[in-house]
């Protein structure tokens, strides 16, 4: 396997590297996402650890998506990712249902789920591993989650 590092010359070039994806919201199309944004934020040369923290938010989001927002009978959902220099800023939305109360949906330990499946964890572990988290939502017109982090890019 190629384990070399990117020597960062296109890296220091970029200033600005977008991504639109739309896909199917199907649980089979998790892995996916995390493999594609992972693969967008590895221009960046990106230290093992900041990618897990990427793939895990997103991860965390579009399970959200799947399960809640279009209540596993399927949708579209879109992930929009934006590197600014070495900031990504990456928007995940879908025209799901919607969040009553978003500030009571971000607690600790808050589920509207299946309590033995869900830990109402999800909007804490992103919070964790991200910057910054924000969360707009409209009931009945769907929820659009957007996730910044500035990645220590060693170009
Ligand atoms: P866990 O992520 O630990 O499996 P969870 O999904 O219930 O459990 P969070 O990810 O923190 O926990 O989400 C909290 C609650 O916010 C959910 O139970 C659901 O009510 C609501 N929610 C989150 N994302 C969406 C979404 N995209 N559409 C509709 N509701 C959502
Ligand atoms: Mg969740």
């Amino acid at each position: 396997m190629d384990t070399k590092r990117n020597t960062g010359k296109e890296t220091k070039k970029m200033v600005k590297n977008e991504m639109d994806l739309r896909f199917d919201a199907r649980s089979e199309n998790e892995a996916f996402a995390r493999v594609a944004v992972a693969g967008f934020v590895s221009v960046l040369n990106p230290t093992l650890e900041e990618i897990e923290d990427v793939k895990t938010a997103v991860s965390e989001a579009v399970t959200n998506a799947v399960i809640h927002g279009y209540k596993e009978q399927g949708g579209t959902i879109e992930i929009s990712c934006v590197l600014e220099k070495d900031l990504l800023k990456m928007e995940i939305t879908d025209q799901g249902c919607g969040i009553e109360n978003v500030e009571q949906a971000m607690e600790p330990m808050f589920t509207t789920g299946d309590a033995e499946e869900r830990a109402g964890l999800g909007f804490a572990v992103m919070q964790s591993f991200m910057d910054k988290v924000k969360v707009s939502s409209t009931p009945g017109r769907g929820t659009r989650v957007t996730l910044t982090k500035r990645l220590d890019a060693r170009a």
